[in-house]
């Protein structure tokens, strides 16, 4: 066996062989291929009688994975427990000077037959990686080419390793940034804050391998909620108070915290611990930096499982996603709240117009008739036709007439008001210019009776405006009554028209009191009056401009108003040319 051994070795065409076997090793990029090259080049090269390969696993701390051609499992296993296996730097072989070396599990070697054992450690920069080992059934002394052979293979071996593994984590790196592409293309799609938790919940538990995870979502500033992935059931995910458990604490240090022997911490969570969990890491889920949201808790239960630094990254990145997308969703959540709400409030407005309008109607109705009873046997009474009367009783019947005539005024204010307000109006084509002229003929008597000049100033062609005519007449009503009512004997009431852009401009002014500045902008109000024109309160009711405002918006229009205490009023109404709107 030695003899043929050694034949081989030396025979001419090892050299194209080796160069065969550099190549089938170097070409291989996955370890399980390479295991079976190790095999066929070492079978190859140096005729072992058996051969394993023990692999130690970087992502698997203290985990060996174990390979043998021609040498029963148990066997391996047993010598892969001896710390001989575990040789970093020689090579030995029996009978050879390092021979002791081998003797814990000479027994071990004779219970299968061997005689010879070599150990070619695996090793790089210092880094331990495993080793080949190789029997033979006889007594074999390696050469120094044969044993150099061995070695520039398992420094081939060794080489490829370090390739592969780069590979390996450059291929990982790739499928991560794809992971987390399309996790922010998810991320950005939902909307609903219990599906975008379990979501991440799930993805960071994808993404780094973990078992389970858990994401904690602070509600109120004081408990954290669990939203679980591939908890079991039967597991009780309690909601944790400030204060308390790991997540907690990540929460208040803004830090994560990785554990590689989870049940060990003080702060392990029973239920978790009983789930077999070995690896811990979790994350705070940041918004700005400084608010935090909640925690992305990770759970590993592989014996010897850990994470590493490049899951912390990746979990972190997930984080911040996940605590812009929480954010998002719950201000989306809190303005559709805020709209339901305001819309709520609009349409209960809405009903409550409604309803008080309608109330002021059936009012309006019910005292009408009253009103006008009480006012004509007022009259009747006045004028004696049922007996002559006293002056006391004249004063007061005249006193009676004169309040039921003003709530007449007021019951068909409010009933012209709600009907400005809530009715359709009946629209016609008008003539500005004749209703104009009616109204001088109309008031004129009275003008001249309190001592004051009227004009007009017209066009000599007035175009048309849309509208209705009852309703126009109440404007102008109001504005030309309110100027008599407030202009002292010997002033001029003036009412000018002119057409301005599209539109035509209706201007009543008058020389009378004026309304101080800062009572201007609330007299368009119902029952709003000027407090320094009491004296004349018991002439009106308050509502006459706020229904003239009620009318000219109903016909898209404008009325505004300018005045100078003592100088005098004007309101200018501005409304649409016929067809121009
Ligand atoms: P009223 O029935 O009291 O006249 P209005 O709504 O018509 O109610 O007017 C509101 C208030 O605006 C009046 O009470 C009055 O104080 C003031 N006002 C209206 N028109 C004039 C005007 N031409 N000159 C001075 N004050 C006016």
């Amino acid at each position: 066996m030695a003899h043929s051994n050694q034949r081989n070795c030396n025979s001419d065409n090892r050299l194209p062989q080796l160069a065969q076997a550099a190549q089938t090793i170097l070409n291989i990029n996955d370890l399980g291929n390479l295991w079976t090259a190790v095999t066929s080049t070492f079978n190859d090269l140096l005729k072992p009688d058996g051969l394993a390969v023990c692999y130690y696993r970087p992502d698997r701390v203290g985990q060996i994975e174990l390979h043998g051609h021609n040498v029963p499992d148990a066997f391996l296993k047993r010598i892969a427990s001896r710390p001989i296996l575990w040789q970093k730097q020689q090579i030995i072989t029996k009978p050879s000077s390092t021979a002791e070396l081998i003797s814990p599990i000479d027994h071990l070697l004779q219970q299968e037959g061997l005689h010879t054992m070599a150990i070619f450690p695996l090793s790089q920069n210092a880094q331990w990686l495993g080793g080949i080992a190789l029997f033979w059934q006889t007594a074999v002394s390696l050469t120094p080419d044969q044993t150099a052979v061995g070695e520039l293979l398992t420094r081939l071996v060794t080489h490829n390793i370090q390739n592969i593994r780069l590979f390996a984590a450059q291929k990982r790196a790739l499928q991560r940034e794809q992971q987390l592409n399309e996790f922010s293309r998810t991320l950005n799609e939902l909307q609903d804050l219990p599906t975008i938790l379990s979501y991440v919940a799930g993805i960071a538990a994808q993404l780094t391998s973990a078992n389970t995870s858990k994401l904690g979502l602070i509600i109120n500033d004081q408990v954290m909620m669990f939203y679980p992935y591939n908890i079991p059931t039967t597991t009780t995910l309690r909601p944790l108070m400030r204060g308390h458990g790991l997540p907690w604490e990540i929460v208040e240090t803004g830090q994560p915290i990785q554990l590689n022997r989870y049940p060990d911490h003080p702060q392990a969570q029973t239920e978790m611990v009983k789930l077999g969990v070995t690896a811990f890491l979790g994350v705070p889920i940041l918004v700005r930096d400084d608010v935090c949201l909640g925690t992305i808790n990770l759970f590993k239960t592989a014996v010897g499982d850990r994470f590493h630094q490049r899951d912390l990254e990746l979990v972190e990145s997930l984080a911040r996603q996940a605590g812009v997308s929480i954010q998002n969703s719950r201000l989306y959540t809190e303005f559709e709240q805020r709209t339901s709400a305001l819309a709520s409030a609009l349409i209960r407005q809405e009903e409550l117009d409604h309803l008080k309008n309608l109330f002021v109607q059936n009012m309006s109705h019910e005292l009408r008739t009253p009103l006008g009873i009480i006012y004509g046997h007022a009259e009747m009474l006045a004028s004696g036709a049922l007996g002559s009367l006293e002056n006391s009783q004249k004063e007061s019947i005249a006193i009676i007439a004169r309040r039921a005539q003003m709530l007449t005024y007021l019951v068909n204010d409010l009933t012209a008001l709600m009907a400005a307000e809530t009715q359709e109006m009946r629209r016609e084509l008008i003539d500005l210019a004749a209703l104009i002229q009616d109204l001088v003929a109309d008031y004129g008597l009275q003008a001249k009776e309190a001592g004051l000049y009227m004009k007009t100033i017209l066009p000599e062609r007035v175009p048309q405006v849309n509208g209705n005519l009852t309703n126009l007449r109440r404007v102008f009503d109001n504005l030309v009554t309110n100027a008599l009512k407030f202009t002292p004997p010997g002033g001029t009431i003036t009412i000018r028209l002119w057409v301005e852009t599209k539109r035509i401009q209706i201007e009543v002014s008058d020389t009378g009191i004026g309304i101080p500045a800062e009572q201007l902008g609330r007299i368009f109000e119902r029952f709003y009056q000027v407090d320094s024109h009491a004296e004349y309160h018991h002439k009106g009711t308050g509502l006459g401009l706020a229904l003239v405002k009620e009318i000219i918006v109903a016909h898209h229009g404008e009325v505004t108003v300018s005045s100078l205490t003592g100088e005098g009023t004007t309101f200018l109404i501005s409304l649409p040319l016929a067809g121009k709107r």
